[in-house]
């Protein structure tokens, strides 16, 4: 199984790098190599996470130790990751092979590679690449059942939950790097006994952590990807905090929906977890209950029911703007975990195909809320204040409901499997600000 998952050399937890900060127990020792893009002079450059250290892969390039074929694939221009993720998982394993034997202890032309290396604080992070779609999921069972008991006590599950993982089409446009401030969304509400809505900003903001899956391709219209093939079209991992307005959402969504309560912004973490680096990190998928129908054969194949699952341990933070000043440390609200995901990415990925959607190089996919089954394992505020019903308790003697102006919220990831070298994702942060109140320009036409 091991060699089917792609397992080799570089995975190998003898192996060290050079590089300051890479030992192992950090988030990016060289068993990692997650990608990024930075901004040098303005302009958008790929980028390797090793140690403390971001080596500029285009800079790399030019030396030529990256030698051809691989490093042809990456010449021309400098811009985002959607060139790399362009290319055959073939081709991607090779450059992982030669980043990881540049980067060894060991290894030739030190010199010429640290003159490649960057100080992560001297740069800004984009966006790794700007994605052409962004759909978000809904198939965290735990998330689900907590969720849709809130809203149908006793029948948290609508019928097509255990068929098919469902989702909704998010505007790619909104999805921004991690660091963005989150501009508090005004749009229509129902108050609270009411029955004609209003105009207002959110009075129920939210996060939701989640998975962001950077899709490779493309592929071509009217060709599903098999269930067996889809690990091939994804080129990594990263982490998403689909912020949620739940006021505007809870009105808008009948019967279709979400729109515009998450279309305001929807933050990504800057690294990349390559699906090559997360290979030790595959688990069963998560068992689907005992009563549960029969899979369609499309969603159903032995080797995803083996290896399906993707062990990733994530950790939500708040932290107020009172514990800010007081020197607290963020408070982790909640540690939920990525196996117990009840549709396997692989699942989604087939899914949104299945009719012939094609898949584009930089396209996102989210793999909505992940919750676990345990009272710390829920991924959104909506379930763990039982919409609104209940109140987080903070070390500064606050309690929160609903995330306030100057709360910030920090979603962290990392991966362990016993005989490896653990590997880290980074974090996704953002904090709220109030609602720009800019006049609308056609008002001062019409007053
Ligand atoms: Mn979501």
């Amino acid at each position: 199984m091991s060699e089917q998952l792609g397992i080799d050399d570089t995975h190998d937890p003898a192996r060290t790098s050079w590089v300051e900060g890479s030992e192992p127990g950090g988030a990016f020792p060289i068993q990692n190599l997650p990608f990024c893009t930075f901004l040098l002079e303005g302009r958008p450059r790929m980028g390797v996470g090793i140690g403390a250290a971001v080596l500029d892969l285009q800079a790399l390039n030019r030396t030529g130790l990256l030698g051809s074929g691989v490093g042809d694939a990456l010449g021309g221009q400098p811009g985002d990751l959607r060139r790399l993720m362009a290319l055959p998982a073939g081709t991607r394993r090779e450059l992982r092979r030669r980043l990881s034997g540049v980067l060894s202890m060991g290894a030739d032309a030190r010199s010429t590679v640290q003159a490649c290396l960057h100080e992560p604080s001297s740069l800004t992070f984009a966006l790794p690449a700007q994605p052409g779609n962004f759909t978000d999921f809904f198939s965290s069972i735990h998330h689900a059942r907590n969720a849709g008991e809130l809203r149908r006590p006793g029948n948290p599950l609508l019928p097509n939950f255990h068929h098919l993982p469902v989702a909704y089409q998010g505007r790619a446009s909104t999805v921004r790097v991690s660091d963005t401030d989150v501009i508090r969304p005004s749009g229509q509400v129902l108050p609270e006994g009411g029955t004609e809505p209003a105009f207002a900003p959110t009075a129920m903001l939210d996060f939701e952590c989640e998975l962001a899956v950077w899709l490779g391709g493309p592929t071509p219209l009217g060709q599903p990807v098999p269930l067996s093939d889809a690990w091939a079209h994804v080129f990594g991992i990263g982490l998403l905090n689909d912020w949620s307005a739940r006021d505007i959402q809870l009105w808008e969504s009948q019967p279709l929906g979400p729109l515009l309560s998450k279309s305001f912004l929807t933050s990504a973490s800057p690294w990349v977890v390559t699906a090559c680096a997360l290979a030790p990190f595959r688990v069963p998928a998560a068992p689907r209950h005992r009563d549960a129908p029969r899979l369609l054969a499309y969603l159903d194949a032995p080797e995803d029911r083996a290896a399906g699952g993707l062990s990733v341990d994530l950790r939500v933070a708040l932290r107020t703007p009172a514990m800010r000043a007081r020197g607290l440390p963020a408070q982790t609200i909640a540690t939920p975990r990525f196996k117990d995901h009840y549709w396997t990415i692989a699942q989604m990925l087939a899914h949104l195909t299945s009719n012939g959607c094609p898949l584009m190089p930089g396209d996102v996919l989210g793999t909505g809320t992940v919750s676990g089954p345990g009272r710390g394992e829920l991924g959104c505020l909506l379930e763990i204040n039982r919409l609104g019903r209940e109140s987080l308790h903070l070390p500064s003697g606050e309690t929160r409901t609903w995330l306030e102006d100057g709360d910030e919220v920090v979603i962290a990831g990392a991966c362990s499997a016993a005989g490896y070298v653990p590997i880290g994702l980074g974090d996704v942060r953002g904090r709220v600000v109030p609602p720009h109140h800019q006049p609308h320009p056609w008002r001062d036409w019409t007053s």
